[in-house]
């Protein structure tokens, strides 16, 4: 698989800080921004810094401490926004998954009961 990264694209340009975000939480491998089109009280990207295009891409070739830093900023935003109630975790994939961003994020939605998992 060729994960080609476009370092245009708009997360990209949030994180070199060329359009602003409202951030959440930042540690040195991830940022967690709250979304511009939210869906639900609580809808937070969470992204690498790292040039990934996608989660199978993060998993494959990100760095132990890459990874560890993501996750640890999931753990951050899941703490700071009051989502004890539950949420969902989304990370929309290519063209069959309708992802729009083409650098990896995963929403986390919350506030409100979500749904069922999938509408098709
Ligand atoms: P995707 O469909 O790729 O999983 O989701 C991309 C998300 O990025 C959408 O929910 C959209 O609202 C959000 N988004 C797109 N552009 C911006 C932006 O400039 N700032 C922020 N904060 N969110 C954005």
């Amino acid at each position: 698989m060729d994960y080609a990264y476009d370092d245009q694209n708009i997360f990209a340009r949030i994180l070199r800080g060329e359009i602003p975000n409202d951030t959440v939480f930042e540690n040195d491998h991830a940022l967690a921004f709250r979304d511009i089109r939210p869906q639900a009280p609580v809808h937070v990207l969470v992204i690498p810094k790292g040039a990934y295009v996608s989660l199978d891409h993060f998993a494959r070739d990100a760095s132990a401490a890459e990874l560890a830093g993501f996750m640890a900023a999931v753990a951050a935003v899941c703490a700071m926004e009051g989502v004890e109630a539950g949420f969902r975790a989304i990370c929309n994939t290519r063209e069959h998954g309708h992802q729009e961003v083409p650098h990896f994020h995963m929403h986390i939605l919350g506030g409100k009961p979500t749904g069922p998992m999938l509408a098709v």
